[in-house]
């Protein structure tokens, strides 16, 4: 018997059939009112799940995309920005730095730990040239959840930009731009959104736009201002991805139906579900105290291969798990839980993963998947979370 297919990876993750069919309707011209009516609802819904009134400016790219065009738009060559590296993504910020020559300060944490507030700012003071602050809300390759809120708290009134690469976070977790005083927040369209890979998604501050004001963009592709214009008029500055401008519009309607409200609890809930269940098993996970709410990583026991286990997954169950990245690979499983993805998805996930872990030689303590439910439910009442 072949097993219904479940991904549960950080990203990309499943599409939900109403998305599937919006993204199937006949090509429109990009250029025509047909289009410009589309871009116009898109941006309203946009603006509510950024948590700003600034244009929130699509881009046909993938997440790593939009965050070089933050940095080629935001700061020039030669100045220097401060790089949190917490794991893989953040290193990420750093190489692409390091490709448009803005000089880097890193503050380098173990992987699994999350940055505090106070270490920013006691950077900040000793690097006082620091021109940006780049950070990710949710740092994919752990699956720790950074204090943005309270990082934005130390930027605000410095001459410093805060950049936040919100990819596995925007529509996962509480995140408003406005509100907690980000300067350029940036998305992807295949991780909590619901869609294929390829869209990316990114706003600016008035201080980022500022900013960008004495700054030429090292690339041709990428214009934030000029970008900026376009979205004011509902268009783009090249050929837009359509049909996915047409599923976004789709998916935000399903957020918008549901309430963000309803769509963090449920997230929270999944976590809960996950952390709860890890824990019962036995096993350790990854981020301890600072955690995302859209994955969780799991440490497996030391005489474990993770690649086995995923494999396992895969092969009995129609599970695709996700694995550690860089020195974490074979010691680390991911547990994808964002976006179109519901507790019996991730129930499936829990017994899949625990039966890899038992056939790879771990050992896994029985009674989690209820106890898991368990906490998904209480969770799902937690009033305290949002
Ligand atoms: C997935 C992800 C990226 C990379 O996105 P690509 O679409 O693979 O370029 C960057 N940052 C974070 C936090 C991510 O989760």
């Amino acid at each position: 018997m072949r097993n219904k297919k479940r991904l549960l990876a950080p990203g990309p993750t499943p599409v939900p059939e109403r998305v599937r069919l919006a993204l199937a309707q006949d090509m429109i011209h990009h250029r025509k009112p047909e289009f410009k009516a589309i871009m116009a609802q898109v941006q309203q819904r946009l603006q509510k799940l950024f948590g700003t009134t600034q244009p929130v400016m699509p881009l046909a790219c993938s997440g790593t995309g939009v965050m070089t065009a933050a940095v080629t738009n935001l700061f020039a060559a030669g100045e220097k920005v401060l790089v949190i590296e917490a794991g893989k993504f953040g290193e990420r910020w750093g190489e692409i730095c390091n490709a448009s020559n803005v000089v880097v300060e890193k503050l380098v944490l173990d992987w699994g730990e999350a940055v505090t507030a106070e270490a920013v700012a006691n950077m900040l003071d000793i690097h006082p040239d620091c021109k940006g602050v780049l950070v990710q809300l949710s740092e994919t390759s752990t699956g720790v959840l950074h204090p943005v809120d309270e990082i934005a708290g130390v930027t605000k009134d410095r001459n410093v930009l805060l950049v936040v690469d919100g990819i596995s976070a925007v529509s996962i977790s509480p995140c408003s731009m406005d509100e907690w005083g980000i300067d350029c927040l940036l998305t992807g369209s295949q991780k909590g959104l619901m869609l294929p890979p390829g869209l990316g998604l990114i706003a600016c501050s008035d201080k980022a736009w500022q900013k960008a004001e004495s700054v030429t963009p090292s690339c041709f592709y990428f214009n934030l201002r000029a970008e900026k214009q376009k979205t004011l008029q509902n268009q783009t500055l090249f050929t837009t991805p359509v049909n996915l401008i047409v599923g976004l519009n789709e998916s935000l309607a399903m957020f918008e139906e549901t309430g963000f409200d309803a769509v963090f609890r449920k997230q929270w809930a999944l976590t809960m579900m996950a952390r709860t269940a890890i824990v019962e098993m036995g096993l350790e996970l990854f981020a301890k105290d600072h955690f995302t709410w859209g994955l969780t990583s799991v440490l497996v026991p030391e005489n474990v291969d993770a690649s086995a286990v995923l494999e396992y997954a895969k092969e009995q169950f129609g599970v695709t798990l996700a694995g550690g990245q860089a020195h974490m690979k074979g010691r680390l499983v991911r547990i994808g839980h964002m976006g179109w993805v519901d507790w019996a998805d991730l129930a499936a996930g829990l017994h899949a993963f625990a039966e890899g872990c038992k056939a790879c030689g771990g050992s896994i303590t029985s009674g989690y998947l209820e106890k898991g439910l368990h906490a998904y439910h209480s969770a799902l009442n937690d009033s305290e979370i949002l």
